[in-house]
Parts: structure tokens; C-alpha cells; sequence
């Protein structure tokens, strides 16, 4: 007999239509729960639809660890760039049922930012599935400990070979979501924001998301708000995504023992007002889907101060357009 699903109480208080501008169906084993568990949970949210990539970089299990990692923070073994990562996301979104498959908007990003080829590996990735990927990310650039725990040199944006993937981007007409962190942990001063500017004034064609407006865990700086206004009145190719830590350190301003910035939640408020085209939310989450409502559910904090205009936008019309997609179906 088939099972009769309860109706989980987010269902009822979902107050937001929100397309996922940022979740990764595969972990740092290149491993999934499956697309189809993940509908449902992104049913109890309220998430129509998403923009999923799988993972860049692949965690080693070292001969010494007696167990797997499931985390690139679980120990201290390396992590290595992980091309594999768009295949397997491919193969699986493609097997999926119509019904699934329409709600995903797929991104590739299995590169190594340091290599001169990997515009071209992305052109060929392109071109073997045409009509597929929906942007390219999340590139790895500058990422906390992840940086240093991969070998060679730590990435950064304006890397002769970003700039191949950003004019690579522009020629099919596809955005790129990138990670690229604002300063290096434990440091005040803003060390990396000119890679950035860099990178967006390389090629104006090429529209840039800049994962979490370049914050990861203990990246303590002041005056974000300030920063990221300013970098949005100077680069029309700018967009920024809120998701993960960013949220949960800067925007709520109410994670415990953080460090004490000096941004209101207010002052979130008012960029995201002054500049409501360019923002927008994800999950974040990583091949596991077991906190996806929760990260869902998180932002309603802050899109309870917006306008319903505005909330709109943030949660569903911004990636919709960065990607040119008008919400219906591939
Ligand atoms: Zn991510």
C-alpha cells in the first residue's frame, strides 16, 4: 500500500515562493542523498525550483583516518580539485523524471582555477551536453581553510585562468557564481577585494554572483554593508548571494560568540532595498537534506523586513534573471 505522506507544518506557514540560488547535490565525497529526496524536502520548503552544481574539490581519505570524511573541516587531510563532480551531476539530473528534472537549473564547476586549460574543459563540458548547464559555479577561488588545505597555489579570481571562464561565460550567455573570500581568516584588513574588481572589470559581459558577499568562517571584517554597496554602484555585472555564514554571522548579526561587527540588520535592510535586483538567497546545503527547511525557512527573519516587492526578488526573480530563465520550464 502506498504510504500517505503527512503534511510537515512548514508546508502550511511557507509565506515565500523561493527559487535556491545555491546547493550542491553532491558533498565533498561527490556523494547525494538523490534528487528525489531532495524534491520533497524542497516541497516542505516552499522551494520551486533550484540552482544546483555538485562539488569543485574532493576530499582525500587518508590511509591514517580510520573512518571516512564526510566534511572538507572533518580532518586535516588535503583536497584535490575534482573534475568528475559535472559528470555525475549530469548523469543523475538527466536520469530524473521530467517532474524532478524541470525544477533544477544545473551549473558546472569542476575546474581548477590555477590552470590555463580549464576554460577549455568547461567549453567542452558545454558543448557535450548543449542545451544543459544554466550558468557556470561555484568556482573555488580564495575559501578558508579549504584553500589551505589543497595543494599548489591558492586560487584567486583574477587568474589568467578566471579570466578565460569569465569571456567563456560571456560568449554563452551564462553567469558565474564564485567564491571568493573578502580577507583571509583572522585578518581585519580587506586583503582580496582588487582580485575582485579586477575580475568584474575583465569582461562587463560576464555577470559574476559572488557567493556569500565573500565571507566564510572567521572572516571578521567591518563595514561589509558599506563595501558591498559600494561594489554594486561600481559594477553593473555584480550580484550577491546571502546564503551560508554571511547570513547567519553578518545579516542576522545574532550568531553566538560572534564577533561584534559593526553593521545593524537594518543596514542590510536598507542596501537590499536601495539595490533589490541584485541580492539573492540558497541553502547551501551539501549532497545531505536533512537541515534543507531550516536553511529555507532562516531568511524569513529578514524577508519579513523587506518589502513583498523586494522579498520577491531576493527569494525568486534575481537568480531567475541573472540566469535570463523566465521560471518556466528548460
Ligand atoms: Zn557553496
Amino acid at each position: 500500500m502506498k504510504k500517505t505522506r503527512t503534511i510537515p507544518a512548514a508546508v502550511n506557514s511557507v509565506r515565500y515562493r523561493t527559487v535556491d540560488s545555491h546547493l550542491h547535490a553532491l558533498d565533498f565525497l561527490q556523494q547525494t542523498e538523490g534528487f528525489a529526496a531532495l524534491a520533497d524536502v524542497m516541497d516542505e520548503a516552499g522551494v520551486e525550483q533550484a540552482v544546483v552544481f555538485g562539488m569543485p574539490m574532493a576530499k582525500q581519505w587518508d590511509s591514517t583516518m580510520p573512518k571516512a570524511p564526510s566534511y572538507y573541516l572533518s580532518n586535516d587531510s588535503r583536497c584535490y580539485y575534482y573534475s568528475g563532480t559535472d559528470y555525475i551531476l549530469a548523469e543523475l539530473l538527466k536520469k530524473q523524471p521530467a517532474k524532478i528534472r524541470k525544477r533544477f537549473y544545473p551549473f558546472c564547476c569542476g575546474i581548477n582555477g590555477n590552470d590555463r586549460m580549464a576554460a577549455t574543459q568547461l567549453r567542452r563540458l558545454l558543448e557535450m551536453y548543449p542545451d544543459f548547464w544554466c550558468g557556470i559555479g561555484e568556482l573555488m577561488s580564495r575559501h578558508d581553510d579549504l584553500t589551505a588545505l589543497t595543494y599548489g597555489e591558492a586560487p584567486h579570481v583574477n587568474h589568467p585562468a578566471f579570466l578565460e571562464i569569465f569571456d567563456l561565460a560571456a560568449e554563452y550567455d551564462l553567469p558565474v557564481l564564485v567564491h571568493h573570500n573578502i580577507t583571509a581568516q583572522g585578518n581585519e584588513e580587506v586583503l582580496y577585494l582588487d582580485e575582485l574588481k579586477e575580475a568584474l572589470a575583465h569582461n562587463r559581459d560576464c555577470r559574476i554572483i559572488w557567493a556569500h558577499a565573500g565571507i566564510s568562517r572567521r572572516v571578521e571584517i567591518q563595514n561589509l554593508t558599506k563595501i558591498v554597496r559600494d561594489m554594486l554602484k561600481k559594477n553593473k555585472n555584480l550580484w550577491v548571494d546571502i546564503s551560508w555564514v554571511v547570513y547567519d554571522y553578518y545579516v542576522l548579526d545574532n550568531f553566538p560568540n560572534h564577533y561584534a561587527d559593526n553593521d545593524t540588520p537594518e543596514d542590510w535592510v536598507r542596501l537590499i532595498e536601495d539595490y533589490p535586483d541584485r541580492f539573492m538567497l540558497g541553502t547551501d546545503v551539501v549532497g545531505c537534506w536533512d537541515k534543507y527547511v531550516q536553511e529555507v525557512r532562516k531568511y524569513d527573519v529578514l524577508l519579513e523586513k523587506l518589502t513583498p516587492d523586494t522579498a520577491g526578488k531576493l527569494c525568486r526573480d534575481n537568480i531567475l534573471a541573472v540566469m535570463k530563465k523566465n521560471g518556466g520550464t528548460k
